[in-house]
């Protein structure tokens, strides 16, 4: 694969820039505010040499246009939520920034569809359409990330077990492809037959083929009834081994998740606030949704009874919206509560019957490597993420131990038949994992892909797959 040789961001294509942005929404390298050299967690560093701010289309557009001539990177990032490092601008270069593009541009009832703007934050978005009687389903843990992000990120979350992930509720977008074209994929239609699916290729492509600038998304009706069961469990594999238990049942809850104590202990301790339940090795916590009460109870009573069959200990329900706040603020605040510097996320999926196994297996990895792990996932896709902790280690033997367990996990996913990212995508951290168990065909054809979008190699190089950019990563 050839290497790309990147130009450097000259006095002159700044004054370009601030002639197409105005002078505000450009920021040079030493005023660019050290946020903006990494994203949430991963410990991936690199300066941009200039920030731009875009309002609109046209702006990016003429950005792109402008870096494609010049042979300059573009790395894009939202809110800078992300967790392996993908908004990071390894190579330098340009960093476009969008969330000044933050305007829902358009709620179509009729068609029970949005139109927005990549900037837009999903609390906001959420909130606004939930005033409006609507349920925006994708529900990622991180809120203040942007619709774009999510949508780059093909991002999952609490409700994916019900709603399915970000990709699908993606109706249409606009997107800035890396020599300025813009192109509208899709539209506002419930169903596309029409050739290859570009719109999917570019949901989760992780701002390396373009640019979005427009998303057009589905709205679907409030559910009725939502009630909340908090279920403790002495063996966290009998806790995981209800998931398909459940769904068998014809129990698909609006969200199931699986949490350890000593996860819920910190997080309940980093928020301050009263939990009501400690102690248990292991725990669900479903959201149910129902189209009235009647139906409420006799799920709460089919899903209690199987989980007590199950193993559980106990079936505690939170059915007041405030109650079921405690319960899921305490869930949102897991990774938070974890910290950001010490620790990295192995976020595998398997298929939803080896759970009980990878986590068995991540146990042994913990001991075997001598790391804590502090792991949660979103139980009803089998989606784990598998936080190691680096304790007071010194900086090369928490690199040697962390390398080691990762690539043990990451080998047993693939014998499960599971896949390296479930959500958080692969960034810059974890591209040799996937490198490693992707087959090579698969490998050269996203190559390929990668380069007909984008054959200067210019948007957010080093990502996902290497080899388009500089010889060195
Ligand atoms: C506490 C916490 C909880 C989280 N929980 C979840 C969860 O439950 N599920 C989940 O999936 N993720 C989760 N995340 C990860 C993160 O929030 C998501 O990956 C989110 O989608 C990133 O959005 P962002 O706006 O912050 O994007 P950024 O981090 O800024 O960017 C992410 C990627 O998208 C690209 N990108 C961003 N905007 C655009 C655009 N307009 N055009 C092209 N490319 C673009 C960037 O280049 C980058 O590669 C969590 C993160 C945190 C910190």
């Amino acid at each position: 694969m050839r290497p790309v040789a990147f130009e450097p961001v000259t006095p002159a294509l700044i004054r370009e820039l601030k002639e197409i942005v105005g002078d505000d929404a450009v920021v040079v390298r030493e005023d660019i505010p050290e946020e903006y050299s990494h994203d949430e967690m991963a410990p991936v560093r690199g300066w941009p040499e200039v920030a731009v701010f875009p309002g609109n289309t046209d702006e990016v557009s003429r950005i792109m246009a402008l870096a494609h001539g010049a042979g300059v990177p573009v790395t894009t990032r939202g809110a800078g939520t992300g967790l392996m490092g993908g908004a990071t601008a390894v190579e330098g270069g340009i960093l476009l920034v969008t969330t000044r593009m933050d305007r829902v541009l358009e709620v179509d009832e009729a068609n029970m569809v949005a139109r927005v703007q990549p900037g837009v934050v999903l609390l906001t978005f959420a909130e606004e359409m939930e005033e409006r009687g609507f349920l925006y389903a994708p529900d990622p843990g991180e809120k203040s990330a942007t619709i774009g992000g999510n949508v780059m990120t093909n991002a999952g979350g609490m409700r994916a077990i019900k709603y399915g992930v970000t990709r699908d509720h993606v109706r249409g977008m606009e997107v800035v492809l890396s020599d300025g074209h813009v192109l509208r994929l899709g539209g506002k239609v419930a169903k596309n037959a029409s050739g290859y699916n570009l719109m999917h290729l570019m949901i989760g492509s992780e701002g390396t083929l373009g640019v979005v600038t427009e998303i057009t998304v589905r709205l679907l009706p409030l559910p009725e009834v939502l009630t909340t069961l908090l279920v403790p469990f002495q063996s966290p594999t009998d806790a995981v081994g209800m998931v398909p238990i459940l769904g068998k049942a014809g129990i698909i809850p609006q969200a199931l998740e699986f949490f350890r104590d000593d996860v819920l202990d910190s997080s309940t301790d980093y928020l301050g606030r009263p939990f009501p339940h400690h102690g248990a090795p292991a725990y669900l916590m479903m959201r149910l949704e129902a189209s009235s009460r009647q139906e409420m109870e006799r799920f709460i009573d089919r899903a209690g009874r199987l989980c007590l069959e199950g193993g559980a200990d106990d079936v505690l329900i939170a059915d007041t919206a405030e109650r079921q706040a405690t319960l899921w603020d305490a869930r949102g605040a897991f990774l938070e509560a974890l910290g950001w510097t010490d620790i990295d996320e192995c976020d595998v999926v398997v298929p939803r019957d080896a759970m009980a196994e990878m986590m068995l297996y991540s146990d042994e990895v913990s001991r075997e490597v001598g790391l804590t792990f502090s792991s949660f996932g979103h139980a009803g896709d089998g989606n784990m993420h598998i936080n190691i902790l680096r304790g007071d280690l010194p900086e090369e033997e928490w690199i040697a131990r962390r390398d080691r367990a990762m690539e043990l996990l990451y080998a047993r996913c693939a014998s499960l038949g599971g896949m390296v990212s479930g959500e958080h995508g692969i960034g810059y951290s974890k591209r040799g994992y996937l490198r490693e168990h992707t087959d090579p065909m698969e490998l050269e054809l996203m190559r390929r892909v990668k380069e007909s979008f984008d054959p200067r190699g210019i948007l957010n190089p080093g990502k996902i797959i290497p080899g388009m950019e500089a010889e060195g990563n």
